[in-house]
């Protein structure tokens, strides 16, 4: 092996939502470790990235978590249309949806967590990731071989640390395709929509169309879903063209979802983000990152606390939290209405506006179905860090 050209306590390898919400929820939980800290991104700042940017109003609650607001441009989303077959419901939802670009939303995180100190170095790509015979994971970067005692894998769906040290196989992968369709008029409307009518003809998932800003202009951004990865593209390029005739740039990009039970840690290596995986109902996946980032960053105080780096009950104690109720309740949910009675569900799901409030504030974490997100505890002074 070559001269390591650093060495660090913590690297994090990506700089989405995953990457970032660990970085700064280990600054608030234990600062002395945060300075040991390195994260990586491939991407120079600000970059792209495939993602219709609505975020469920529990993700502003984890922001203010580690003292954030919403300082990017966005679309606050009041009203939401549901097609489902019948007459489209109407919900009036007052803030049910904060619609940003992922370009100005991932900078400001990275932006953020360097203030408060964080090494972050953009441009540096991980090629191969090893486990030592000491227990150090040496990632060979861009940039040279970097060795560390713990590794967060926050690269996204297709995670090569997950594959090389944690998990090699690909899991449960869905497909999201969108466009971004220019919206006649001065301010983009502050309704969104979800069009689940393709269901009804073997879809296993959803169309969507959400306002935002693009670059100071009014915009639908407007795409599909499907929990199945391969044999959907050109259903869902479809129902993407129908929402933005005269546009033709469309991109698509992989989600991988939640299941439960696979492995999410390895000796030095945590899962966060699109690497562990998220909602298989929506395809939702940014308050999950943030989520994931702050148990992993519980799990690396502990764990360098106590002398042990193993990480062994990470992904039961995930599986058991709110995060993981939600996410196992979400994947039971893609089966039901994705599934071969899915007409009952829909059924179901039109009878009752009650019902279809409730569900909706248990999604969004608002209401007496996400009680407020505990703060994060500071560390305690002088708190004894490193192994
Ligand atoms: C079309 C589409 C629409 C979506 N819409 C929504 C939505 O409206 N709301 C929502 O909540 N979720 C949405 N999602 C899901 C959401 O985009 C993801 O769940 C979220 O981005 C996951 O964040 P992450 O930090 O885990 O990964 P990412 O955001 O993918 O970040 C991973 C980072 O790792 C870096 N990286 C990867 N490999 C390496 C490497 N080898 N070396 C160095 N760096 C590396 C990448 O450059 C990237 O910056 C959508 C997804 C798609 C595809």
């Amino acid at each position: 092996m070559t001269e390591p050209v650093l060495t660090r306590d913590v690297v994090i390898v990506g700089g989405g939502p995953a990457g970032t919400g660990t970085a700064l929820a280990l600054q608030r939980l234990d600062p002395a470790l945060a300075r040991r800290t390195l994260l990586l991104d491939r991407a120079e700042f600000p970059r792209d990235k495939t993602c219709a940017g609505g975020l469920i109003p529990l993700t502003l609650e984890l922001l203010r978590g580690v003292d954030l607001d919403l300082s990017v441009p966005h679309v606050r989303v009041d009203r939401a249309r549901v097609r489902a077959g019948g007459p489209a419901i109407e919900l009036e939802a007052p803030g049910c949806c904060w619609v940003i670009r992922r370009r100005e939303f991932d900078h400001m995180l990275l932006e953020a967590a360097r203030d408060r100190g964080l090494d972050a170095r953009t441009g540096v790509r991980v090629r191969a990731a090893s486990r030592r015979a000491d227990g150090r994971v040496a990632l060979e970067t861009s940039l040279g071989t970097i060795l560390a005692r713990a590794v967060v894998a926050a690269d996204g769906a297709g995670s090569l640390l997950r594959r090389r040290l944690v998990d090699p196989d690909e899991g449960w992968v869905a497909r999201a395709v969108m466009s971004d369709v220019p919206f006649e008029g001065a301010r983009p409307p502050e309704t969104y929509e979800f069009d689940f009518r393709g269901v009804a003809n073997g879809l296993a998932g959803y169309a969507w169309s959400f306002p935002c800003w693009i670059d100071g202009r009014p915009h639908w951004n407007v795409g599909a879903y499907s929990v199945r990865r391969r044999g959907e593209g050109e259903r869902l390029e479809g129902l993407v063209r129908e929402r933005s005739e005269g546009v033709t740039e469309r991109k698509a990009h992989p989600i991988r979802l939640y299941a439960s039970g696979r492995p999410l840690s390895a000796p030095g290596v945590l899962l966060v983000g699109d690497a562990a995986g998220v909602d298989p109902l929506l395809g939702e996946g940014i308050s999950f990152a943030l989520e994931y980032g702050r148990m992993a960053a519980e799990e690396l105080r502990n764990g360098f606390l106590r002398g042990d780096l193993g990480f062994a009950g990470y992904g039961g104690r995930v599986d058991r939290s709110p995060l993981g109720k939600k996410l196992r309740r979400l994947a039971l949910g893609a089966r039901l209405f994705y599934g071969p009675r899915s007409d009952l569900w829909f059924r179901v799901a039109r009878f009752s506006r009650t019902a279809q409030r409730i569900g909706m504030n248990w999604y969004n974490g608002v209401g007496l179905w996400n009680p407020a997100v505990p703060a994060l505890p500071s560390a305690p002074r002088g708190a004894p860090t490193g192994v």
